[in-house]
């Protein structure tokens, strides 16, 4: 019963803290379409950019061999993150010498030309602090909106999962499971030997850049990270680093909603904390919420007075009557910018939400 108050209660953290908002415009600009472009050779080519030519023309080629745009872009995330679509997404270079596509099979690593900018500008920095590459995971698929399988958001080309593993892989290895390192004890609730200083740098730089918006991990991951941090003028960054389901094998980076992108929703910011202790105490308090605390006193002294009297089992089933009960979720609205361009491709719509039972951030 514990336990089923436990999942009750986490169920209801995860619906408080569902950290999406708010309003959408349009910009009406008028783009050039991927679907005007030849339809793609997906047959292992995942070694260049799919970048349009306006871009590529206004683009400079960088010393890592990708294409570094500058001023035009023509994609642009519309709607939010758990709810919109990609419009002319690009396709990430899978032939970096700072990171590495994983899993490029799945066809999910098209994105904003903010997050194209923002890989290349991470990984140069990650490789200055050390570390050999970056393992990135999935972004969003060609045309974003909601997946078959796996995430709730990633639906605009502003997410990015990166897979915990610091080292360059073979080739061969990209396809296959398992190459991710766990971070986290059985439980979830403290890191475990795999966890290092590589890690920490890698989401502190991350945290640090102005781009990104927010960064989930484990809650055991956001405890480690502020038992590292001594000094308090990090804690800013620390506080886009927030605790979460799952992310014990990945982080989750959230870029903000570029200028470009007049219909790109903004989340709002997480409530604000003040010190490296107070950053702690929140991620901490995953593992044991006060509302928990309380009902499983209340549930004790039931089951203590269902064992002395007839009257406790009545008891007992009021205080689970009245356990914290997830909030319903707030309907998704798809954006119709968003359902006029799935029509102009012919793209079957998903209706947002229906991402099957196993999801990732
Ligand atoms: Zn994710």
């Amino acid at each position: 019963m514990r336990l089923a108050l436990l999942v009750a209660a986490a169920a209801a953290v995860m619906a408080v803290s569902a950290p999406l908002s708010a309003q959408a415009g349009d910009n009406g600009r008028s783009v050039r379409t991927h679907s005007q472009a030849p339809a793609r050779n997906m047959a292992g080519t995942h070694a260049q950019h799919r970048i349009s030519p306006d871009v590529r023309q206004s683009s400079s080629r960088t010393s890592s061999g990708n294409v570094t745009p500058r001023g035009r872009y023509d994609s642009e995330p519309v709607g939010n993150y758990s709810s919109g679509c990609l419009v002319n997404g690009i396709q990430v270079n899978g032939d970096s010498h700072f990171y590495q596509l994983y899993h490029p099979q799945n066809q999910r690593h098209y994105a904003d030309i903010s997050m194209i900018s923002f890989l290349e500008r991470y990984s140069r920095k990650v490789r200055q602090a050390g570390i050999d590459s970056v393992l990135v995971g999935d972004i969003s698929s060609r045309y974003g909106g909601p997946f078959n399988k796996g995430h709730a958001s990633h639906q605009i080309g502003l997410d990015v999962d990166i897979e915990f593993n610091h080292r360059r892989l073979p080739q061969s290895r990209l396809t296959t499971k398992g190459n991710a390192q766990v971070l986290v004890n059985p439980g979830a609730q403290t890191v475990n030997s795999n966890f290092n200083r590589k890690y920490y740098d890698m989401l502190m730089i991350a945290a640090r850049d102005p781009e990104v918006e927010r960064i989930f991990v484990s809650p055991a991951i956001k405890v480690a990270v502020c038992d590292m941090t001594k000094d308090e003028r990090e804690q800013p960054f620390l506080r886009k680093i927030r605790p979460w389901y799952g992310h014990t094998e990945h982080f989750h980076i959230r870029l903000r909603c570029p200028d470009h992108a007049h219909s790109c929703v903004r989340q709002d910011p997480p409530e604000p904390k003040f010190s490296i202790a107070q950053e702690r105490e929140e991620a901490m308090s995953w593992f044991d919420p006060p509302q928990v605390r309380a009902q499983n006193v209340a549930l004790a002294a039931a089951l203590d007075s269902q064992r002395r009297s007839a009257s406790g089992s009545s008891a007992v089933s009021s205080v689970l009557s009245a356990a914290v009960k997830p909030d319903p979720k707030p309907r998704k609205v798809f954006p119709e910018r968003c359902s006029m361009y799935y029509q102009s491709l012919n793209i079957p719509m998903k209706a947002p939400g229906s991402q099957g039972k196993k999801r990732r951030r």
